[in-house]
C-alpha cells in the first residue's frame, strides 16, 4: 500500500487541555465544593494547576501505566485530575462510590489502584476501604490545608499543599496515542464488575465525534452543567468535549437535587446539560412545585435508562427545552446513538413527534449498529423486528480489562451488548429489553420492560417486573411480578385487565404473583437474577 504523506501527531488527551488554555483561557470553570463555596477560575488557571499535579505525580513516583483512582463529585479539581494523570501517560480510574464497599474493593484491587483521590464527603468510605486496599500507596484529600479533616487514612496528603510546592512548567510527553488513558467499571449486575480501559486515541476519537452538531452539538458558546457524575463512565465524555471546544464547564458537586441543579442553571446561564432520568424527574418536580422556568437552558442530555415520553413532553411543552435522549454503555466510552432530528424527520408533530423522540437515538458516523436472531443472522432495519444488538467502532471495546475471552466480544470483531432493540430504516434504535430478560416463548421473543411499563399504569400497581419461568411446551412464559400501591389489594384478573387491547395475546403473562418488595442493584436497577432464581421452580397454570 501506499502511504500517506500526513504528520502522524498522536492523539493524546494533554493537546486539549493545552489547547483550552492557550485559546479559551479566559472561559470560565464553575464549580460547587465540598468546602460549600462557589469556585471559580478559568481553562488558563486550570492548564497552570494540571501542570502542577502533574508535576506532583513524578514526584510521587507516579509511573505510566500506573492506575490512579479518583473517589469524587464532579468539581474543578477531579478535572485537573483527570488530565494532569492521562497526561503524563498513566491511567484515571474513576470510582463509582455509590457501589457495594465489597465491590469497591475489589475494583480497586483489580485495577491494582496505586494513589488514589479522594473528596471530603468521601473520606470516611477511604477510611473504611483502606485496610482491603494494600496496594494504595498514597490517599490524596482534595481540599485545601484550612479543610484538611482529621483521618486514619495512611499515607493522607492534602491536595493543595501538593500543588503549591510545584511549578507550572511542564513538557507533556509524547507517547502512542493507544496508549491507556482511563479505566471504568460497569456496575456488575451478574457477577464481578467489569473494566474498560479507554485509550487516548478512543477517547478523543470520541470527543469529536460527540461534538459534531447532530451528536450533542457542543460549541464554546455552551455552558454546560455536568450533572452525570465524573464517576459514571466519564461523565459521558464531557469534560474532554468542553476542553475541545472551550465551552464553559459547570460542575455540581455532591447537590443533585432539582433546586441546587436549578439555582446553578440559572447563575451560569446554562444552555446544555446531561444526566440520568432521576436526575430530570426531580428538577421538573421542583420547577412545577416552584413555578420556576429555564429560560437559557436549550438541550438536556438523558441516558443511562429509557427517558419517559412524558417527560420529553414536559421539557418539550412547557420549558421549550429539546431532550435528546441517548444510548450508551461503559463499554462504548459510551455514546452509542443520540436521538436528533433527521430533516425529513422534523416535520412531525404531536404524538408522531413525541414517539420518535422517545426512541433512544440514531446512528452517529463512528459506531457501526446491527441487530441479530438467535442464530446470529442479522433482522431487518424495518422499525419492527427486534433482537440483539451488537456495535463496534473505534470507541467500543476490544476486551475487558485483565479479563479474556469473555463471550460478549464476538471472534468477528462485533461487541454484544446485551441490549434488545428494534433499528428502523432512518438509523433510530429503540431498546425493548436486555437480552437476558427477554422471554423467550416457542422460538419468538417477548419483551418484557413493554410488559412491566404497561403494568405499571395500573393505579393498583407500585412496581411491576416481568421474568421468563420455566414452562414444557414454550420453552419460557412470562410471569408478572406486582408489588402493589399502598393500601390496595388488586386481584390477578383486575392486574391483568390492563393489558386488554395493548398487546398480542401470546405476549400476556401466565400468570400474577404478588410480592412486598422487589430486589434491585446497588444503582437502583431491578435485580431480575435474583426473581428469576426465587420463581424458578414456580408451577405457572398453564403448564
Ligand atoms: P450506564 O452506567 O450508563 O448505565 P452501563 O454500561 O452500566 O452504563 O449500562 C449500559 C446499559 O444501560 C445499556 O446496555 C442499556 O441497557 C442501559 N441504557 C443506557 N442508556 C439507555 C437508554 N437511553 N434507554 C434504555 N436503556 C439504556
Amino acid at each position: 500500500m501506499l502511504q500517506g504523506d500526513m504528520m502522524d501527531r498522536p492523539l493524546l488527551l494533554s493537546s486539549l487541555i493545552e489547547f483550552a488554555a492557550l485559546y479559551h483561557g479566559e472561559r470560565e470553570i464553575v464549580s460547587r465544593t465540598a468546602e460549600g463555596t462557589i469556585h471559580r477560575y478559568n481553562y488558563a488557571a486550570a492548564g497552570r494547576r494540571v501542570k502542577q499535579l502533574a508535576n506532583a505525580l513524578r514526584r510521587l513516583n507516579v509511573e505510566e501505566g500506573e492506575r490512579i483512582g479518583t473517589l469524587a463529585w464532579n468539581t474543578y479539581r477531579h478535572f485537573e485530575i483527570y488530565f494532569a494523570v492521562s497526561g503524563m501517560g498513566s491511567v484515571c480510574h474513576t470510582i463509582n462510590p455509590r457501589l457495594f464497599t465489597d465491590q469497591i474493593a475489589y475494583i480497586g484491587n483489580h485495577a491494582e489502584d496505586r494513589i488514589i483521590f479522594v473528596d471530603l464527603p468521601f473520606v470516611a468510605l477511604a477510611e473504611q476501604l483502606a485496610p482491603q486496599l494494600p496496594l494504595v500507596r498514597a490517599f490524596v484529600v482534595m481540599t485545601d490545608r484550612a479543610h484538611m479533616p482529621e483521618t486514619s487514612l495512611p499515607g493522607a496528603l492534602c491536595y493543595e499543599d501538593l500543588l503549591t510546592a510545584e511549578s507550572e512548567v511542564l513538557e507533556w510527553p509524547t507517547f502512542d496515542e493507544n496508549t491507556a488513558a482511563a479505566l471504568c467499571y460497569t456496575s456488575g449486575t451478574t457477577g464481578d464488575p467489569k473494566g474498560v480501559l479507554y485509550s487516548h486515541r478512543s477517547t478523543m476519537l470520541h470527543s469529536f465525534a460527540s461534538c459534531m452538531g447532530d451528536v450533542l452539538g457542543i460549541r464554546a458558546r455552551d455552558s454546560i452543567l455536568v450533572v452525570v457524575p465524573m464517576f459514571h463512565v466519564n461523565a459521558w465524555g464531557i469534560p474532554y468535549c468542553a476542553a475541545m471546544t472551550g465551552a464553559k464547564l459547570v460542575f455540581p458537586g455532591a447537590a443533585l437535587d432539582g433546586a441546587s441543579v436549578h439555582e446553578l442553571m440559572e447563575s451560569e446561564a446554562v444552555t446544555l446539560s446531561a444526566g440520568v432520568p432521576t436526575v430530570w424527574l426531580l428538577l421538573l418536580q421542583y420547577l412545577r412545585d416552584t413555578g420556576n422556568s429555564l429560560p437559557h437552558l436549550e438541550r438536556v442530555v438523558c441516558g443511562g435508562s429509557a427517558a419517559p415520553r412524558a417527560m420529553i413532553q414536559e421539557f418539550e411543552e412547557v420549558h421549550d427545552v429539546r431532550l435528546l435522549h441517548a444510548w450508551g454503555m461503559t463499554e462504548m466510552n459510551p455514546v452509542g446513538v443520540v436521538n436528533t432530528p433527521k430533516p425529513v424527520l422534523e416535520a412531525l408533530e404531536g404524538d408522531a413527534k413525541l414517539d420518535l423522540m422517545a426512541k433512544q437515538g440514531r446512528a452517529i458516523f463512528g459506531v457501526d449498529l446491527k441487530i441479530v436472531d438467535d442464530s446470529g443472522q442479522e433482522l431487518a432495519r424495518d422499525g419492527k423486528a427486534f433482537g440483539a444488538l451488537k456495535v463496534r467502532g473505534p470507541w467500543v471495546a476490544r476486551r475487558y480489562f485483565q479479563r479474556d475471552d469473555d463471550p460478549a466480544f464476538d471472534s468477528d470483531g462485533w461487541f454484544s451488548t446485551g441490549d434488545v432493540c428494534t433499528i428502523d430504516p432512518d438509523g433510530f434504535i429503540q431498546i425493548v429489553d436486555r437480552t437476558k430478560d427477554v422471554i423467550k416463548s416457542g422460538g419468538e421473543w417477548i419483551s418484557s420492560i413493554e410488559l412491566e411499563n404497561i403494568a405499571v399504569g395500573h393505579p393498583a400497581v407500585a412496581e411491576a417486573c416481568v421474568i421468563g419461568v420455566p414452562h414444557p411446551k414454550w420453552d419460557e412464559r412470562p410471569l408478572l411480578v406486582v408489588v402493589p400501591s399502598k393500601g390496595a389489594t388488586p386481584s390477578k384478573e383486575d392486574v391483568m385487565s390492563v393489558f386488554a387491547g395493548k398487546v398480542a395475546k401470546w405476549w400476556l403473562p401466565d400468570d400474577v404473583v404478588f410480592t412486598d418488595e422487589l430486589p434491585h442493584t446497588a444503582t437502583g436497577k431491578l435485580l431480575k437474577t435474583e426473581l428469576r432464581q426465587r420463581y424458578k421452580d414456580y408451577k405457572l397454570p398453564s403448564a
